[in-house]
């Protein structure tokens, strides 16, 4: 795929809930390999921002393109697993009656991945240091465990955007730190496409230097380079 095209594309984005406005004509672009970071104060519209480019919601008015394919405006939906994203929630979510195997691979049959998807999925799983988890449930993972399980399920399928949000809340510094590390290293060699949610600077200025932020639902570009 060309380096420079432009992934996702949010267009007017317009958002309320019982008439309150959460999101104001929001526009956004990111390009094909890019990392960005999304900031802004608890309750500023970041996780409804998600929920509408993943299509859980749908918007009030504007237009999402992924690829220049429209997926989402007041009156169309291309539901969430036609989309090729991976999703990282804030809690890991994994489907506790599967072992840490079938979680992953079951979220890849689910969607229509590419031929070489097991060798793939092979690769995902010793970047993500899961290996001798594979055969666990996950109600007896640590906390930092079942969030690199969350990942690895959210990258195994290929997606062509990852959309993590708020993916360490919860962990000690020295495990952040360790995850953050992990999530730059695989975005970087998967050649993935990232958007990163946060309320942490420092969460913030590691992932990217890129960064939006969220603000009274008005979304503006700022750096978090120094
Ligand atoms: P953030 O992720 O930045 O903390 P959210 O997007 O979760 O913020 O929420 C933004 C605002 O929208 C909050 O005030 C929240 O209470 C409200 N909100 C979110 N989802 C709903 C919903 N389904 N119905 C009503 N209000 C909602
Ligand atoms: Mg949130």
């Amino acid at each position: 795929m060309n380096q420079s095209s432009v992934l996702l594309k949010v267009s007017r984005l317009n958002k309320s809930y019982e008439k309150r406005k959460i999101l104001e004509n929001i526009s956004l672009e990111v390009m094909s390999g890019e990392s960005v970071v999304l900031m802004g104060p608890s309750g500023s519209g970041k996780t409804t921002l998600f929920r509408l480019i993943t299509g859980l919601e749908l918007p009030d008015s504007g237009e999402i393109y992924l690829e220049n394919r429209l997926v989402s405006s007041p009156k169309i939906s291309i539901p969430p697993f036609q989309r090729n994203l991976g999703v990282v929630f804030q809690s890991p979510a994994l489907w506790p009656h599967m072992d840490v195997l079938s979680n992953i691979l079951f979220a890849t049959q689910k969607k229509d991945t590419p031929a070489g998807i097991h060798e793939f999925v092979d690769l995902v799983i010793d970047e993500m240091e899961i290996r001798p988890l594979l055969k666990a449930y996950p109600s007896r993972l640590s906390g930092g465990e079942a969030r690199r399980v969350s990942i690895a399920r959210a990258l195994a399928s290929r997606p062509r955007l990852m959309l993590m949000d708020e993916p360490l809340t919860n962990l000690d510094s020295t495990l952040k730190d360790k995850m953050l590390e992990m999530i730059k290293r695989v975005t970087q060699e998967f050649e993935t496409t990232l958007i990163y949610i946060t309320h942490d600077d420092t969460e913030a200025r590691y992932v990217s230097d890129k960064c939006y932020r969220l603000n009274n639902g008005v979304l503006t570009l700022e750096s978090t380079g120094f």
